[in-house]
């Protein structure tokens, strides 16, 4: 997908996470950004469960006709597992990488984003964000709660205390079969 000129649209005075381009040599920067999760005032993002600092990590890899940035997102999220909605503080990881071309992107190149070659400053607040959103795992379960249905239905699979040591073949597969059916 193109962005068409999406960083010059942007009038914020000063972005949240924004790297400063004009002045930046060729090669490999690193940028470190820590912010709260509120100041991205996104309701979306306290409703995932980000209430805490955000650490982010901005690599520039600037070239002559191109320039890849790699985001990488580490936050606290406050979780509720699936099944028993207990509550789980997880540690998240995002990473996301965006492709920058000065030049006027034919249609194999759709991947990359057109950025002026003078732009001043990128800002990278929005795909943090988006980043921060994707990391939050699909499915969340309790890792260590006895409590948590998964480990109920565990509990439930196993042999009951009436099972005879010596009882015969056939009745264990009987019991298998009921067990998963
Ligand atoms: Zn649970």
């Amino acid at each position: 997908m193109l962005f068409y000129g999406k960083e010059g649209i942007m009038a914020r005075e000063k972005a949240l996470i924004g790297i400063r381009l004009a002045g930046l040599s060729e090669g490999v920067h690193e940028f470190e950004f820590n912010c709260m999760a509120a100041e991205f005032g996104d309701p979306a993002l306290s409703e995932a469960g980000f209430s805490e600092e955000v650490s982010v990590n901005v690599t520039v890899e600037k070239m002559e006709g191109e320039m890849i940035v790699t985001l990488k997102t580490f936050a606290v999220a406050d979780l509720t597992c699936d099944l028993c909605l207990a509550p789980i503080t997880a540690e998240l990881n995002g990473s996301y990488r965006i492709f920058y071309s000065y030049e006027q992107a034919n249609e194999r190149d759709e991947e990359y984003r057109l950025i002026d070659r003078n732009t001043v400053s990128l800002d990278l607040t929005e795909d943090v964000r988006e980043t921060l959103l994707l990391s939050v795992p699909m499915k969340v379960t309790c890792t260590d709660n006895p409590d948590c249905r998964v480990f109920h239905q565990e509990e439930l699979g196993e042999p009951g205390e009436d099972r005879k040591p010596d009882s015969d073949w056939q009745e264990s597969l009987e019991k298998l079969k009921n067990k998963y059916r």
